[in-house]
């Protein structure tokens, strides 16, 4: 029990569960208005944040760090579980006060919790001016200057078609090395416990073209890591004619030409051997060997590979509509390791106590990841969501104790498993990518090794941006340490 409390203090199931937010940073162009951003959730809603910021900079706004200072605030939200939700209410109650003092400000709720509350938000939380969701980002111009003038609004509109393609995100939080891309938008699955295909629509997968000149002109600007982002990056598809996968696949023999993700894959890493492409988030029941050989070939796409599994019993994906079972998965994982070896870094999103789950049925997932060893897992327990398939058809049976103990169990064995893995390379010599200094000390250098493991050195003058080859000495649980060797 010792050694549970001890692992929970590492990553505590609250913690797990819980929501970092990113804020916007100071800018200063001239332009009349400050716009302040927070950023909830996943890295698709970092990224998005960058693209309404990049439409309100063209609309006289820039971003500042305080919002004391703001003439307009954004709250962009995620709605995956209900913590995630009631951290967002709680914030809004926060600005009461400056609200209060400063009536003229536009406060706006973006993202997933708007896309599912729609104008309900307006009547439950008064401070708020508008509600726009993730396909609306285009209106939010319009909607923040009818607010000035008094209308409340909100732009819910999910579409078929948009990715925001044209426009050049702001980049926001950035380091200057590594940066996000969008791909695509959506999801086409339906996972039973999951609100994303509600709250962000049909997929569509971006003009690879238009993604291919973004990761070049972040080259230009010196970035040197790109991750391609999308909800199921397996299933990018794209022709000249359609960018909606669904229709795209009844229509094949129609169109011109048509790109996947392991096409997309290699023109990114044909930018520059210098730019090193990660990409988040696979899907097991997509992820093709296409893609696994396409990523030996290019020693700078990084050998790395989010492949969440939720559950490792197959009575349970069934429920969950993963349309994989345990077999399923485990094959992927020996092609992974086939192709690209054991040095391959594999992580994971874990639910713990999903409707119905018996304690054999989460020992299978405690197996699973001991056969296939994760390097790092995102763990959760389970929290329904209302409007999705399993709040609809299943009871959420299982105790907050036992689904919060079950989580623990999953905890603890991720970090025997990070620790066992990250112990075998010590000794080796790898590639890093350094990042700045350590958050702990200037003396110290932070990098990213090709697995996407935190690699420490001493500050030996080496920049951000710059590669370094090093020798791994020691490791803990999350982090590698090392020393430069060239
Ligand atoms: N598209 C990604 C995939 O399929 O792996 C995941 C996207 S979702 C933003 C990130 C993770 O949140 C999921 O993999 C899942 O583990 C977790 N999650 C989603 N819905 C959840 C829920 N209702 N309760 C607990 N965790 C949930
Ligand atoms: Fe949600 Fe499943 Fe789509 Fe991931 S693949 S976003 S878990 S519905």
């Amino acid at each position: 029990m010792e050694n549970i409390i001890k692992d929970i203090d590492i990553i505590a199931p609250e913690e797990a569960q819980a929501c970092d937010f990113k804020t916007t940073q100071e800018e200063n162009t001239g332009k009349s208005k400050k716009l302040y951003i927070e950023s909830y959730g996943c890295q698709m809603n970092f990224s998005d944040s960058e693209i309404v910021a990049s439409i309100m900079k063209e609309n006289g706004f820039d971003t500042t760090s305080d919002f004391e200072q703001a003439d307009v605030i954004f709250l962009n939200t995620c709605s995956i579980r209900e913590k995630a939700e009631q951290t967002v209410r709680k914030r809004l109650s926060q600005f009461n006060t400056i609200k209060k003092n400063k009536p003229e400000m536009t406060i706006g709720v973006l993202g997933c919790m708007a896309e599912r509350l729609k104008d309900k938000l307006l009547e439950e939380e008064k401070i708020v001016d508008v509600v726009v969701g993730p396909d609306a980002y285009r209106d939010l111009p319009n909607l923040v200057a009818a607010a000035e003038d008094g209308s409340k609004g909100v732009n819910t509109f999910l579409s078929r078609e948009e990715t925001y393609a044209d426009i050049s995100p702001v980049r926001l939080n950035s380091n200057g090395v590594s940066a996000f891309i969008s791909i695509m938008r959506g999801c086409d699955n339906m996972c039973s416990f999951c609100v994303v295909p509600f709250t962000r629509g049909r997929e569509r997968s971006r003009d690879p073209h238009s993604i291919v000149n973004e990761a070049k002109e972040l080259f230009q600007k010196g970035y040197k890591e790109v991750t391609l982002l999308g909800q199921n990056v397996d299933s990018y598809k794209w022709s000249p004619e359609e960018n909606n996968k669904a229709r795209l696949n009844k229509k094949e023999e129609e169109v011109s030409a048509v790109v996947n993700f392991a096409n997309l894959l290699e023109m990114v890493a044909k930018v520059s051997p210098q730019l090193r492409i990660r990409f988040s988030t696979s899907h097991p029941k997509d992820i093709t060997d296409e893609v696994l050989y396409t990523m030996k070939k290019y020693d700078n796409i990084c050998k790395y590979i989010h492949l969440p599994v939720q559950s490792g019993n197959s009575r349970v994906l069934e429920m969950m509509n993963r349309t994989y079972d345990r077999d399923w998965y485990l094959d992927r994982v020996r092609a992974i390791r086939e192709i690209l070896g054991d040095e391959c870094g594999i992580s994971s999103d874990m639910i713990a106590g999903f409707c119905t789950e018996t304690e054999e049925e989460h020992q299978d997932t405690l197996s699973i990841m001991d056969i296939v060893k994760y390097d790092f897992s995102y763990m959760f327990f389970y929290s329904e969501r209302p409007g999705t398939l399993a709040a609809k058809k299943y009871a959420d049976d299982i105790p907050l104790e036992v689904k919060k103990r079950r989580l623990a169990e999953i905890i603890e064995k991720q970090s025997a498993l990070s620790l066992e893995r990250n112990k075998l390379d010590v000794g080796k010599i790898q590639e890093i990518l350094i990042e700045g200094t350590s958050k702990r000390s200037e003396e110290q250098l932070k990098g990213r090794n090709s697995a996407n493991k935190v690699v420490i050195i001493p500050n030996n003058g080496l920049k951000a941006g710059d590669y370094a080859m090093v020798r791994i000495t020691d490791c803990s649980p999350a982090t590698l340490f090392g020393e430069i060797v060239s």
